[in-house]
């Protein structure tokens, strides 16, 4: 077993007001009231992390997480997060790159490239969602696509920067479609992935990157898959809006490291 800390990650996406995400997180902490051998974050929409962060920075077992966060530092930019602004409500994580991001909202590599070394330069941990969509994996462009915004995100990021980046690799198809990658497709890609980081920098950064699935992951086959060999968590959208099923997922973490 790989000696990488499992990262379990909810992506709550524009869902769960503050009221909502009080009254999720009233019922998910005292499942975890203690450490756990593995990180759980939890990405709440931007209105919603101060509300959240109240109850998930004092506990001991849960940490926050933003879904996106500016590159400049302040200014007329209508619209946008800075880095002063998520560091206020204690946030660890940042998620950049998801494939909404880019798709709906035109964020290419050299936008997320830019992001990812804003949140270094602020001491947050960036979690770097990459992934093809249906139509690239049948046109067999999944290495180039995935070689490209590996390269393209990653650019000028130090090998030493890396030990604080967590890479999220979300097949596009598979995410809010209830299709999931088979464990082989998952395990082909993340040992791809791992390839490249080598590649890019070198095998100690490969074999310590923590690279999660995301892409319909449910309590009923997050045991298989976080038993593969290069998957080390979930980023979870769907069915983490539910505090026993995300938990369920987080359970099932636990029971493969202990
Ligand atoms: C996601 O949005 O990151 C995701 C993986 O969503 P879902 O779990 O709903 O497929």
């Amino acid at each position: 077993m790989s000696t990488r800390k499992p990262i379990i990650a909810a992506n709550w996406k524009m869902n769960q007001t503050p009221t909502e995400s009080k009254a999720f997180l009233e019922k998910f902490l005292p499942k975890f009231p203690e450490s756990t051998p593995v990180d759980i974050v939890i990405a709440p929409a931007f209105l919603s992390m101060p509300m959240a962060a109240a109850q998930i920075v004092p506990s001991k077992s849960v940490d926050l997480s933003a879904q996106n966060m500016s590159a400049e530092p302040s200014g007329a930019f209508t619209g946008e997060v800075s880095a002063a602004m998520l560091k206020e409500v204690g946030t660890k994580y940042v998620i950049l790159g998801h494939s909404e991001r880019r798709s709906i909202f035109g964020e290419d590599d050299a936008t997320i490239n830019a992001k990812v070394k804003a949140t270094l330069d602020n001491g947050f941990q960036p979690i770097l969602c990459i992934g093809e969509s249906l139509e690239e994996r049948e046109g067999g462009k999944l290495e180039e696509v995935l070689r490209s915004q590996i390269n393209g995100s990653l650019a000028d990021v130090t090998a030493e920067q890396m030990a604080n980046v967590v890479i999220a690799y979300e097949p596009v198809w598979a995410i809010g479609t209830g299709v999931t990658a088979s464990p082989e497709q998952a395990q082909e890609a993340h040992a791809f992935v791992r390839g490249l980081l080598k590649d890019l920098f070198n095998e100690e950064v490969a074999a310590a990157t923590r690279i999660q699935y995301g892409g319909s992951v449910k309590p009923g086959n997050a045991g298989e898959l976080i038993a593969l060999e290069d998957i080390d968590g979930f980023l979870v959208g769907g069915a983490s809006l539910d505090p026993d099923s995300f938990g369920e997922i987080v359970q099932a973490g636990i029971a493969h490291v202990s």
